[in-house]
């Protein structure tokens, strides 16, 4: 029988930062990691290397080592406003503190060591002029680590943890179901490459990201653990040329930006902005194609365009509680109209009604990075409520950011946030049942890297104080 001390399901920010803190604290704690994916040094993406995508059965964007943070564009958003929800379950001033704890990490493991957002003139002017049309700036300092850099931190966090004697991590490893026995958690049942083994531990923590947040939510419906709805974020990434966002991204490096729109007062956002960057795909469960954007830190991977994500939110009440599955839904028609990969559209051919093709993509001025994408009409996937949304938010933006609102600004869909199921958990994340934690984006506490590194944190330290 194979025992450990704890065993964290999820080998992304949020699983890392557990190991983390429960090594820096407590040395001879015997931990198991394990992951569906594969290690950090093994994971490929072919649509990155050889600009397709292949749809692999683990997708190597999204599993593996470093979860979702792998290949990301590593901005660690510095303020508990931004990335999630911890400071529900906590005070501001806690939620910062441990921001702080968590970023001492990366830069201990090779951050750079600049912060964007901090000019407070320059944030006071934008908020100002945002405000004349009803946009509304949310300051956030960042770090930006870049694609190259956030892979290289995250596996020096590897290195650093899987040579450590009581530290194992099992890649290809899927859990399959937790072990509970009177009201107590035990374990897990995986699946190591194909084999079924059981685990036991003595505290089990479960962060399985969006990726398996499905998993996560049959898991806790089988256990009667209380979930809630999360909001649906679904939308488009935005790419344009530098120029039209340089004079927001040069000092904030990431404009937050929030509009409700005109027709169905939708809370409409940026998201994930990315200057000199690319678009990029992401997999779920090796079916569903989903939009995504990173850059890299070095000058010469820059690009000439800049991406956002920009994002429709809704919170759905009852009866509905299938949030991820609508997602999908939306995710899955975009895909049935492109043969299984991303749709590309001007906004021009949008608001003219009209398909983007190929011959039209090529008239755009402003050329897409994502080479796989293929010209389509969004309007046959996203719903009346969600396109309406988001080119009265276009339209509204353009009046910080000239340019915006033109027919050869690229729409690529569809962006979904799977914000997952909120799970019902106490303020260090445990669940009802004991000795069972739940974190990161998966448990729907989380929306980014800072954030699901900090619910790490806590959990590690509650763990230790009941030894
Ligand atoms: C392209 C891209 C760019 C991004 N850019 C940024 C950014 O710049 N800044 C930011 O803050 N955030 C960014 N994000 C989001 C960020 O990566 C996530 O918020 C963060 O990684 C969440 O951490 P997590 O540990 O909760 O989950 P994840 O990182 O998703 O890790 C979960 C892990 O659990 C594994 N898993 C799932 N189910 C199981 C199972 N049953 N058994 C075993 N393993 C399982 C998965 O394989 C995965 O490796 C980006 C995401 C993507 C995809």
């Amino acid at each position: 029988m194979k025992k450990f001390d704890v065993l964290v399901i999820g080998a992304g920010p949020a699983g890392i930062f557990t190991a983390l803190e429960l090594n820096k604290q407590n040395p001879n704690c015997k931990i198991l990691i394990i992951d569906k994916g594969r290690n950090i040094e093994k994971r490929v993406c072919p649509e990155r290397t050889q600009g397709y995508c292949s749809q692999c059965a683990v997708c190597g964007i999204t599993s593996g080592w470093s979860g979702a943070g792998a290949f990301s564009d590593g901005k660690l958003s510095l303020s508990p406003e931004v990335g999630g929800r911890i400071t529900e379950y906590m005070s501001q001033q806690e939620a910062q503190d441990l921001i702080n704890y968590a970023d001492q990490y990366y830069l201990n493991f090779g951050a750079s060591p600049d912060v964007y957002g901090l000019n407070n003139q320059v944030i006071d002017d934008i908020s100002y002029e945002a405000s004349k049309y009803d946009i509304k700036l949310i300051p956030c300092p960042v770090r930006h680590l870049g694609t190259e850099h956030a892979y290289q931190v995250l596996k020096a966090m590897y290195h650093f943890l899987i040579e450590k004697e009581n530290i194992h991590f099992w890649e290809l490893t899927k859990a399959e179901e937790l072990i509970i026995e009177d009201g107590v958690a035990k374990g897990a049942i995986v699946n190591k490459k194909g084999v079924q083994e059981e685990i036991f531990a003595e505290y089990v923590v479960v962060a399985p990201g969006r990726g398996g947040a499905e998993w996560l939510k049959e898991q806790t419906d089988k256990l009667g653990i209380v979930t809630e709805n999360n909001e649906v974020d679904i939308g488009v990434r935005v790419e344009v040329p530098n120029s039209i966002m340089d004079h927001l991204t040069k000092d904030l490096y990431e404009a937050k930006l929030v509009y409700y729109s005109d027709t169905f007062d939708n809370k409409v956002r940026t998201f994930c902005m990315n200057p000199g960057g690319v678009v990029s795909g992401e997999h779920y469960d090796g079916e569903v194609a989903v939009v995504n954007g990173h850059s890299y830190a070095d000058p010469k991977l820059k690009t000439q365009n800049t991406n956002f994500a920009l994002l429709v939110s809704t919170r759905f009440t009852e009866p509905f509680n299938q949030p991820i599955e609508y997602g999908k839904y939306i995710a899955r028609l975009a895909n049935m109209l492109t043969g299984g990969g991303i749709m590309v559209q001007r906004l021009g051919d949008l608001i003219k009604g009209r398909r983007t093709d190929y011959d039209r993509l090529k008239k755009s001025t402003t050329i897409p990075t994502m080479k796989g994408a293929v010209p389509g009409d969004l309007s046959y996937a996203l719903p009346q409520r969600y396109l309406t949304s988001i080119i009265e938010a276009l339209k509204a933006f353009d009046n910080v950011a000239p340019g915006l609102y033109s027919r050869n600004t690229l729409l690529y869909g569809v962006e979904v946030k799977f914000y997952s199921s909120k799970v019902r958990v106490n303020d260090k994340f445990e669940t009802q049942i004991k000795n069972l934690y739940t974190i990161g984006d998966g448990a729907g506490i989380t929306r980014g890297l800072m954030q699901a590194s900090v619910t790490g944190v806590v959990v590690a330290r509650d763990i230790l104080s009941k030894e």
